[in-house]
């Protein structure tokens, strides 16, 4: 089987883990925290950085700490993974689903905007919605596949309607977007180093914001809100999301490589791009001022299903979109921003193929060979 995405561990990951486990600094201390730290503050500019055990705990965190909470209302994507939507509802807040562009699979900011200025009246500095009487404080945009979203679009509707921004930037280390990287855009941005993302902890997160006094809150609410250490005095309820010092080590070793692999994601959608046919076949659009990580490619073709089941026979692993949100039982009566249902016909025409950093020249023109006959020959 030639798998969808999976990590390739390099030397440094090794012996930092060796370092580790010989040193016994396993948990929650010790320098590999702090150095990871810092490796993706120098990487992407961003000023202060916080790692956390996950993507999902990351987002938790960023809303917590901005304040979100019941009875608020936070915007979102409606195709998106549900780590998304789940960090929102953890804080107890009403997700607000937006559906996504056509040619990017980004958020639709014109009709977010539209849709704002008809449901919402300004009250003192608040954007509250006429029918529920509940405030809409912030936006999680999402990165989706590491392409990018229009930011400044974003940025000018967040300060219309005075809304925080956390962007979900999970899938997007090495995304820029005019030289600045993702998530820089908004007042806190998370990334994820989940199995499957373009760096990897195992399972691992990194909460960044350019405000130093959001990172030292969100660094507080991770460690169970310790103010003194030796008599365990905790002054509000916390949470135990920090990562751990094993697990950074690893993350540190895969950032001395990421160019490398940013490398060769890009080499691998190049390839596929100008071997599959447009005839069938069409890509996920790029922004002009984007520099984006090809993190996933994903295609999308009228034969979606087809195409996976014949892929599948040839021991090629796939994935579909995700089911969008509002069609989880859970988010199913949650208000859905949309005009044409886009979330639903991406999810209905896209297909994920393989694109790890290990996949061989010789893997992927077996992909593309099999999808070119599939169209050509197959389904004729
Ligand atoms: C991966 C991902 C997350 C969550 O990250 P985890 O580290 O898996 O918790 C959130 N949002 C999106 C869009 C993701 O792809």
């Amino acid at each position: 089987m030639i798998p969808l995405s999976v990590p390739h561990i390099f030397d440094s990951e090794k012996n930092y883990v060796q370092d580790c486990l010989e040193t016994g600094w396993v948990s929650s201390a010790g320098k590999y925290v702090d150095a990871f730290e810092e490796s993706i503050r120098s990487f992407t500019g961003i000023e202060h950085s916080c790692a956390v055990m996950n993507g999902t705990s990351g987002l938790h965190l960023a809303l917590t700490a901005l304040g979100i909470t019941h009875n608020d209302c936070v915007l979102t994507n409606n195709l998106t993974f549900v780590a998304t939507l789940n960090s929102i509802s953890y804080t107890g807040a009403e997700p607000i689903l937006v559906d996504v562009k056509p040619d990017t699979w980004q958020i639709d900011l014109e009709l977010l905007e539209n849709w704002l200025k008809i449901n919402t009246i300004k009250y003192k500095d608040k954007t509250v919605l006429i029918d529920s009487k509940k405030v809409i404080k912030a936006i999680v945009p999402v990165y989706v596949m590491g392409n990018a979203y229009d930011v400044f679009g974003l940025q000018r509707i967040a300060k219309e309607y005075n809304l925080k921004i956390i962007e979900d930037s999970t899938e997007a280390l090495g995304t820029k977007i005019n030289s600045t990287h993702a998530g820089n855009f908004g007042d806190i941005g998370v990334f994820s180093f989940n199995g499957n993302k373009i760096i990897t902890t195992g399972g691992g997160g990194m909460i960044v914001s350019k405000n130093k006094s959001l990172i030292s809150t969100i660094r507080h609410l991770s460690t169970t809100a310790k103010t003194d250490p030796l008599n365990y005095f905790h002054d509000e309820i916390g949470y135990n999301y920090r990562l751990v010092n094993v697990l950074a080590a690893i993350g540190l070793g895969q950032m001395e490589n990421i160019q490398a692999i940013l490398n060769k994601k890009q080499m691998i959608f190049k390839n596929y791009k100008e071997n599959l046919s447009p005839l069938h076949i069409n890509f996920q659009a790029t922004d002009k001022n984007v520099d984006w990580n090809h993190w996933m490619v994903s295609i999308k073709t009228k034969e979606s299903e087809k195409l996976r089941e014949y892929l599948d026979k040839k021991d090629i692993q796939t994935r579909p979109f995700w089911t969008p949100m509002n069609e989880l039982p859970m988010f199913k009566d949650l208000t859905y921003i949309s005009l044409n249902n886009v979330s639903k016909e991406l999810f209905n025409s896209c297909t994920s193929i393989p694109c790890s950093f290990d996949l061989t020249s010789e893997e992927q023109w077996i992909i593309i060979e099999s999808i070119n006959t599939f169209f050509n020959d197959v389904i004729k």
